[in-house]
């Protein structure tokens, strides 16, 4: 099969993982006969810097024409001083918005070779984690309506949080059919003790679940949700949230997982397209220095092989290939421990190399 993807580079780290992801890409695409067509866009910082606007229109245009969008990261020093309307990292909002991504993915997998970066104790997490938290990513209190009022206490700043039946429903369909291609159980995150927007969501939530008979469904206020993840995260399959409980228990969840280098995501739209990024961003800290993890790239590119193209087995392919470097004991410098005799250091360069070999092998 033919596949288009729109590839933002970005800056930073960004061009380094985004050439190694694509060498991967490559890889899969030969062994399995399907050819991957590259366009190269700009966002962010670079983008600004070539043309003025952190997203061109060219830019947008052509993800839309594209079957799927694999970005690297946006931002960094050279631009901090800009406006916060100006700044590169607007090109991501403006990215989810034009391109309708209205669910977020992202899956917190702590791999059993990594398990000494897990910051919970062993026993905690003996076995590994696999969970994939759903976030709302276009609606909730980040868009609402916001402004400042007079009241006898003074100048007050507010922010509406709500959501409607039809924005619930479709990010629910999204959770409870992960659930069915992993282990059938979705816990719901509200604040449905005191929020009506929540108490909407939670009715929403159990309609949809009628249609999904062989997933168990389960509710958690959020302040509980966040002490779960911390206490018992193995009781979790897939969370399903709000976009401002899912921005912060996404975070807390991945940090369970070790290092920011190894995490992927996805944001979708209304049928099978969407755009693949790390979670981290464009690390200015080591860009440029062959240092940058490649893997949460990589594992972006193996979701979008899953939950774009429907590919399971090339999807597979890749994440046992990162497995398979992981236990030959290859670390870049996020994850190398000097004093581990099995740890090899090696740059974003060699990480890639070995997970190419690995799929060819
Ligand atoms: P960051 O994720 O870029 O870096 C945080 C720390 O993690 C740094 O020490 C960095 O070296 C390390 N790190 C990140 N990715 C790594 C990788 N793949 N391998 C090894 N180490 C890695 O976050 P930050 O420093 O807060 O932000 C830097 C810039 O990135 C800012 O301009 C920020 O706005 C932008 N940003 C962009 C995105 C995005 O494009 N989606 C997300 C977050 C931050």
């Amino acid at each position: 099969m033919n596949y288009n993807i729109a590839v933002i580079h970005g800056d930073g780290i960004g061009p380094e993982v985004v050439e190694e992801t694509l060498l991967v890409l490559n890889a899969i695409g030969e062994k399995y006969g399907h050819t991957f067509q590259y366009t190269p866009v700009l966002a962010g910082g670079c983008a600004i810097d070539e043309t003025g606007d952190c997203l061109p229109q060219e830019t947008i245009d052509v993800c839309k024409k594209s079957d799927a969008v694999l970005l690297g990261a946006v931002g960094g020093w050279k631009w901090d001083t800009l406006p916060g309307e100006k700044r590169p990292e607007m090109a991501l909002l403006g990215l989810r918005k034009e391109l309708g991504l209205f669910a977020n993915l992202r899956p917190a997998i702590l791999f059993d070779e990594l398990m000494d970066a897990c910051p919970l104790k062993p026993e905690i997490v003996a076995g590994g984690l696999d969970i994939a938290v759903v976030r709302e990513l276009t609606g909730g209190i980040y868009f609402g309506e916001k402004g400042r009022k007079e009241t006898p206490l003074g100048t007050a700043g507010y922010d509406i949080k709500q959501y409607a039946v039809d924005e619930v429903k479709r990010i629910a369909k999204i959770a409870f059919d992960m659930a069915i291609k992993r282990n059938n159980h979705v816990t719901s995150v509200d604040k449905a003790n005191v929020l009506e927007s929540s108490r909407v969501w939670r009715e929403v939530v159990n309609e949809v679940a009628k249609d999904y008979p062989s997933v168990t469904l389960d509710h958690l206020y959020v302040d509980n949700a966040a002490m779960q993840l911390v206490r018992e995260p193995k009781q979790f399959d897939v969370i399903l949230t709000g976009n401002m409980f899912g921005d912060i228990l996404s975070d807390e969840a991945s940090m369970i997982t070790g290092s920011i280098g190894m995490l992927p995501s996805a944001s979708l739209a209304t049928g099978n397209f969407g755009m693949y990024e790390p979670i981290h961003g464009s690390a200015p800290d080591i860009a440029g220095q062959n240092k940058a993890n490649p893997m949460a790239t990589i594992l972006s590119a193996s979701m979008m092989l899953r939950y774009t193209f429907g590919l399971q087995e090339e999807a597979d392919c890749i994440e046992n290939a990162v497995k398979s470097v992981l236990k030959a004991g290859y670390r870049t410098p996020d994850l190398y421990q000097s004093d581990k005799e099995a740890d090899i250091l090696v740059g974003t360069k060699e990480a890639g190399a070995h997970i190419v070999a690995a799929i060819k092998a």
